[in-house]
């Protein structure tokens, strides 16, 4: 959890000229095809790509600040890139410090990729194919297509935001989706393919395994039955993740290396001890100036605060926000309450009951004592065009640098039955001395090697993760339940 990025109205409007740029027509290098970006010209593309690139540091929790990590990317990225069709465009890749299993690109040549990422790739081949993949997508001039389009769903979904805010309900997370969408949004399944022939191309010219993309593919799908696991739904996924801004299909990329087949390409790089003595020790989940979960608690080392959240409701540590929910979408919201606004306020009631919530009546406005700290609080029932909840809000202040927002919404029904609950969430919240902090420790990756008569279980349960550690154990090395493990092999665990 970081501070709340400032991205609203303003910011699209300013992007909204480089629409009304028009271009030819032309035929893309790449793809050989007549394309449409009649709506951003390459000299814009560059110019929105680096406008938005340090935005989209911020969003995706800053840059990862490992330098051998980022070096790491950046040379074999230069490298596949200089195999493009456009090897003069002005490439960066970054790493960004984020959980999340993600890559995607900007107009003009931007890549990233998550240490999410990193973590679930086992050879240096695996990654390579995620980036040209993305290269892909830059050299098909997909990002200038779908930008235009972005530009333009976004003012739709910020009147929304707008509309959810004065109802009450609407938090710190409106204001970061609008941003969010700019490189969240899905790409066609006729981009998808296009990308992954060109991914396979670029990777094929460099020499490594084209197969890597769908060894990689398999890890992905494992990874993504863990999210519908934590979700509670097989079927239901995170939507920030890869497979949603890239949707793909095995069969998709094993037609892409058919035809890398058919034509001659392809490498047998995989480059294996490489990449495994990087990851080895790589921090793995959420670091310590991100705050980390840790079951049903949630513990801020940097910030030095820690709360717990009821049983039943998952935390999912973001960004811009800490959000928990149970499987009846009643949820806990935990943000910053940025002191400026506090400031402005005049007072933290006074914050409450205008700044934040504005038109939604906050009513029991009263002051409460949490651990030795000022807080105050007040509710309101909303009707958010499906249903009634109850919110309740408080806002904290840690000292006189730092006040922190609560936000609990339920069901009328759930409410009743959860607001005891709510309120030992509400006292949970306190202050960690120095040696409690110090005492928190991130997980990091080790890469083991299989010894005699060692299986599967026996890995998977020495895990440090809280749950689902087969299934970790799973995505992370591509191994699954039934596959045997081969004395002297290496694996990575979480430690
Ligand atoms: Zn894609």
């Amino acid at each position: 959890m970081k501070n709340i990025p400032t991205l609203g109205v303003r910011r699209l409007i300013a992007l909204l000229p480089a629409l009304f740029v028009v271009a030819a027509c032309s035929a893309n290098p790449a793809t050989g095809k007549q394309s449409f970006t009649a709506f951003m010209s390459p000299e814009k593309e560059l110019q929105v790509g680096a406008e938005e690139h340090p935005k989209m540091i911020k969003q995706f929790g800053g840059a990862f600040t490992d330098k051998a990590w980022n070096e790491y990317v950046r040379d074999i990225g230069l490298k596949l890139a200089s195999y493009s069709e456009m090897p003069d465009l002005p490439w960066t890749f970054t790493v960004l410090n984020d959980t999340q299993v993600n890559a995607f690109a900007l107009p003009g040549g931007y890549v990233y990729i998550t240490r999410g990422l990193l973590a679930l790739a086992s050879d240096e081949a695996e990654m390579a194919g995620v980036l040209s993949h993305e290269i892909g997508h830059v050299t098909a001039r997909h990002t200038a297509q779908r930008y235009s389009t972005t530009v333009a769903t976004n003012l739709g979904i910020q009147v929304l935001g707008v509309l959810t805010q004065a109802a009450g309900v609407g938090g710190a997370e409106n204001i970061a989706a609008v941003g969010a969408e700019l490189a969240l949004k899905s790409y066609s399944r006729e981009q998808e393919l296009e990308s992954d022939m060109l991914g396979v191309r670029y990777l094929s010219r460099a020499g490594y395994d084209p197969q890597a993309m769908a060894s990689f593919f398999e890890k992905l799908s494992a990874h993504q039955r863990i999210e519908g696991l934590i979700a509670g739904d097989p079927n239901a996924a995170e939507k920030h993740n890869i497979l949603a801004t890239h949707p793909r299909t095995a069969d998709r990329i094993s037609q892409a290396i058919d035809l890398a087949d058919k034509n001659g390409a392809g490498g047998v790089r995989r480059e294996v001890d490489r990449y495994l003595a990087k990851i080895d020790g790589m921090v793995f989940g959420d670091d310590v100036d991100q705050g980390l979960v840790r079951g049903t608690a949630f513990v801020h080392p940097a910030l030095r605060f820690r709360f717990d959240v009821p049983e039943g409701f998952s935390i999912h540590n973001m960004p811009e926000l800490v959000l928990a929910v149970d499987k009846n979408e009643n949820s806990i919201k935990f943000a910053d309450a940025p002191v400026k606004d506090v400031r402005e306020a005049g007072s933290m009631d006074r914050y409450l009951t205008q700044k934040w919530s504005g038109d939604a009546n906050m009513s029991h406005v009263e002051w409460l004592d949490i651990n030795g700290m000022k807080a105050v609080t007040g509710g309101a029932t909303v009707w958010t065009g499906k249903r009634n909840v109850e919110v309740r809000r408080i806002v904290v202040e840690q000292d006189k640098e730092h006040y922190w927002r609560f936000q609990f919404v339920a069901g009328t029904e759930d409410f009743q039955r959860l607001s005891e609950a709510f309120r030992r969430t509400t006292y949970s919240f306190r202050t960690i001395s120095r040696s409690e902090a110090a005492a928190v420790h991130p997980w990091r990756l080790r890469v083991v090697t299989v010894g005699r008569g060692v299986t599967f279980n026996d890995l998977a349960e020495s895990m440090a993760v809280d749950e689902y550690k087969k299934e970790w154990f799973e995505a992370l090395n591509g191994i699954g339940t039934d596959d045997p493990l081969i004395p002297g092999m290496r694996v990575k665990v979480v430690k």
